[in-house]
């Protein structure tokens, strides 16, 4: 039995088969298609997002490393605008009806194979570039995408690193725990695995190797340990440590309905959060009060292009109807740092965290904030949905986002299109706002404590950097102190503070952020219950000094 240690992101047990994902060894899958001009329609439109990047690279790498070095972009160019390479896709779809994929993938084989064989040195070396070109457009028509991973049996994914684009695109009914080597554990995949509820391991010493591959593994995500091929007493252990587990969770579903009120009669709301339509199975399940923090910018993440003012719209009001009058607090996109979308085009930072992200994209774009704050104000008019404006410093930009909301009610108003009247709140997760939260509270309707960046910009930690892990620390005095001015003047000016960080589900630390005064938590779906049950538990005399 092969056994490696990781980082637990999210505890629990998971059985299954191993499934080793390279991104670069993806298998194309091979589809029948109908309409053959609209699958060329695809690859021609592909072909030119790739001319376009290359485009972009070329410029950059011309500034950045001289004409000699970028000229490789200009190659690739003129290979993928090159006759032969494009009448092979087009042939190959025509007459075996295939998707452009598959075509791609196969006009690679052939043409790579032909250059490998050519006596020419330079020719052979322009195989590596028909894989390069090849790679661009899979990617392009996703072909390629971890979506794309097929098994018919539920697994186990271990990998190098996965994005957050790739993790909320996971297939939920299928995957049952994933391991990365890479990875930080107050990262967003990190926290797209709480969301989910399958346990995860990152950081983990496990050899990326086709031995493993197809394998039945073990994740202990309580213990941060993958087992690979365990001998059969120690896998009827783990299954009957999977089976108490499940009991466990069982007993938890007695919490359902109750109220989430501690033993001397403190209110509590207790909220969910989700970066996805597909969470909210798992909300309504886990019986939350509402949704505390949707994540809008996994909409965003999951597309290759923008998405446009109706698709947003229909996905809020589904979200806002589906939540039935309970609250649901939709986060303007905050897209940046770790969350990188090709079609924003953010130039490479050094800094990314300390970047170009959230709102500030949001203040310098209006034409992107605006079209979301469209579909948000429409879709309020269907439930009982809130806005709330993410990595605030200032009460500067407040006016400036006030200002926008402004026009967008006026715009929406004259083209009679109805819109509700949403609270309106920001998050409190830079110290900047922590120390303007007196004048800041004055100009919003609630604060939600954003613990994992708050945490990151105290402390001056990168919370994606996993060699820093054992230095990142959400109970450190000095974010504490913060948690308690941010209450403080929220009540002074008679609005609700709530937590939607890591730390409102760190149970140790409920009595004590309770007794601050803390109005909200909200948690990913899987431990609204766990966290009710400690509330319910929770003394909050007992923590105050
Ligand atoms: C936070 O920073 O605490 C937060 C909730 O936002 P995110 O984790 O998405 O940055
Ligand atoms: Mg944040």
């Amino acid at each position: 039995m092969l056994q490696a240690k990781g980082k637990s992101v999210f505890a629990g047990i998971a059985i299954g088969k191993i499934f080793v994902y390279k991104k670069s060894e993806q298998q194309v899958k091979r589809v029948e298609v109908e309409d053959v001009e609209e699958e060329i329609a695809r690859f021609h439109k592909a072909r030119n997002t790739a001319v376009s990047q290359l485009q972009e690279l070329y410029q950059r790498a011309l500034r950045e490393v001289g004409e000699a070095n970028a000229a490789i972009f200009k190659i690739h160019q003129m290979m993928l605008q090159d006759d032969d390479f494009k009448e092979s896709v087009e042939n190959m779809i025509c007459t075996q009806k295939v998707n452009a994929e598959y075509a791609v993938a196969s006009t690679e084989d052939n043409f790579s194979e032909m250059f490998t064989a050519m006596q020419d040195e330079y020719m052979r070396e322009r195989a590596a570039d028909i894989k390069d070109i090849s790679e661009r457009l899979l990617e392009i028509l996703g072909g390629k995408s971890i979506a794309t991973v097929e098994s018919t049996e539920p697994i186990i994914i271990v990998a190098e690193d996965l994005a957050p684009s790739e993790t909320v695109q996971l297939n939920r009914d299928k995957v049952l725990s994933f391991a990365t080597v890479q990875g930080s554990v107050n990262s967003h995949t990190a926290i797209l695995a709480k969301t989910m509820g399958i346990p995860a391991l990152v950081g983990t010493d496990i050899p990326l190797d086709d031995t493993i591959d197809g394998k039945l593994g073990i994740v202990d995500g309580t213990n941060g340990m993958i087992y690979v091929e365990p001998d059969e007493e120690f896998l009827t252990l783990m299954q009957e440590r999977l089976r108490e587990e499940r009991k466990e969770r069982e007993a938890l579903q007695t919490l359902k309905e109750q109220e989430d009120i501690t033993l001397d009669g403190q209110r509590v709301m207790l909220h969910a959060n989700i970066g996805n339509i597909k969470d909210l199975e798992s909300v309504i399940q886990n019986d939350a009060g509402g949704i505390g923090l949707f994540r809008s910018e996994f909409i965003y993440l999951e597309k290759d292009t923008f998405p446009t003012e109706e698709e947003q719209f229909r996905i809020y009001k589904t979200v806002a109807e589906t939540m039935a009058g309970k609250r649901v607090i939709i986060r303007t996109l905050d897209i940046g740092a770790d969350k990188q979308c090709d079609y924003f085009k953010i130039e490479k930072e050094a800094n990314p965290a300390l970047g170009y992200r959230a709102i500030r994209i949001c203040l310098t774009r209006p034409d992107i904030f605006k079209i979301q704050l469209r579909a948000l104000f429409r879709a309020s008019a269907f439930g009982n949905i809130a806005i709330m404006y993410p990595m605030i410093i200032s009460v500067d930009e407040v006016h400036k986002i006030q200002k926008i909301v402004t026009e967008v009610k006026a715009e929406l108003a004259e083209q009679g299109i109805a819109f509700g009247n949403p609270e309106q709140g920001i998050m409190i997760e830079t110290p900047a706002a922590v120390m303007m939260s007196g004048e800041l509270a004055k100009e919003v309707d609630f604060f939600s404590i954003g613990t994992n960046d708050l945490t990151q910009y105290t402390l001056v930690i990168d919370r994606q950097n996993p060699k820093l892990d054992e230095f990142y620390d959400s109970r450190h005095p000095a974010v504490l102190k913060m948690i308690e001015m941010v209450v403080e003047n929220a009540h002074k000016a008679g609005i609700w503070v709530g937590i939607c960080g890591e730390m409102g589900a760190d149970t140790e630390m409920i009595g004590k952020i309770l007794a601050m005064g803390v109005d909200e938590l909200s948690v990913s779906p899987g431990s609204v219950l766990p966290v009710r049950k400690v509330i319910r538990e929770t003394k909050v005399t007992e923590y105050k000094n």
